[in-house]
């Protein structure tokens, strides 16, 4: 047994479609503007690559959370993504090698404190104030590669209390997924345990306590969250 001087943290997990087993999370990376619609309806610079930040581990929700409305915004945003569980990893892997490391898919939203997020790109500053909070990556269970493969297309979508607000296909992506897992494993080392949210479709809106969200990727999975008053 390793001598901790306090108890160490829990292991961040997310449940995996058909078993009792979970999938631990290590670290949690996100593609920004990954669909070109996104980038329109953001008004960014549609030649522009995409990007990545990151989330904490811990961030990750459930399926059938209820997840209090955040602190310090008063424009909180969907974003429904394509999430990528990784078995393996590392540096400098190339496109042809890179879905090897593929474990399984998910689907997720990356929550977004849009009004920070603005605010601290136009003053030139990080982003964490706007991407990375408590709750901020409901993931739904994972679906297995070795179960449903590696979709390249399929239906993103999501709904609010019923109305859909986003919609696009996988196939929409600007970098696929083994594009995504290459250039981000020119920056860092990637390891099992990594998972990777790929970018989100049109549609973003803001969300109110009380609203219901379901979300799903065809073929993939599904995922409802609550958003609660705030904490
Ligand atoms: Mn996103």
């Amino acid at each position: 047994m390793t001598n901790f001087v306090i108890a160490p943290p829990p292991q961040a997990a997310i449940a995996v479609s058909g078993d009792s087993k979970t999938f631990p999370v290590r670290r949690i990376w996100c593609v920004g503007r990954n669909y070109l619609e996104h980038v329109r309806e953001m008004g960014n610079d549609e030649r522009a690559p995409p990007f990545f930040f990151a989330k904490h581990a811990d961030m990750i929700a459930p399926d059938g959370a209820t997840i209090p409305y955040p602190p310090i915004t008063k424009d909180f945003h969907h974003e429904v993504e394509l999430v990528v569980a990784l078995k393996s990893g590392g540096l400098h892997i190339s496109a042809e090698r890179a879905l090897d490391c593929v474990w399984g898919y998910g689907c997720g939203i990356d929550l977004t404190r849009r009004d920070l997020q603005i605010a601290s790109r136009k003053k030139e500053q990080p982003w964490e104030i706007g991407k990375s909070f408590d709750h901020s990556a409901p993931c739904g269970a994972l679906a297995p590669a070795a179960t449903i493969g590696h979709p390249t297309k399929g239906k993103i979508w999501l709904s609010v209390n019923g109305t859909q607000k986003q919609t696009g296909d996988l196939s929409e992506m600007i970098w696929n997924v083994p594009e995504i897992i290459a250039k981000l494993s020119m920056q860092v080392e990637l390891a099992s345990g990594d998972i990777i949210m790929t970018g989100t479709p049109a549609g973003v809106a803001a969300l109110s306590p009380g609203d219901k969200i379901e979300c799903g990727i065809d073929g993939i999975g599904t995922l409802k969250v609550t958003i609660g008053e705030p904490a």
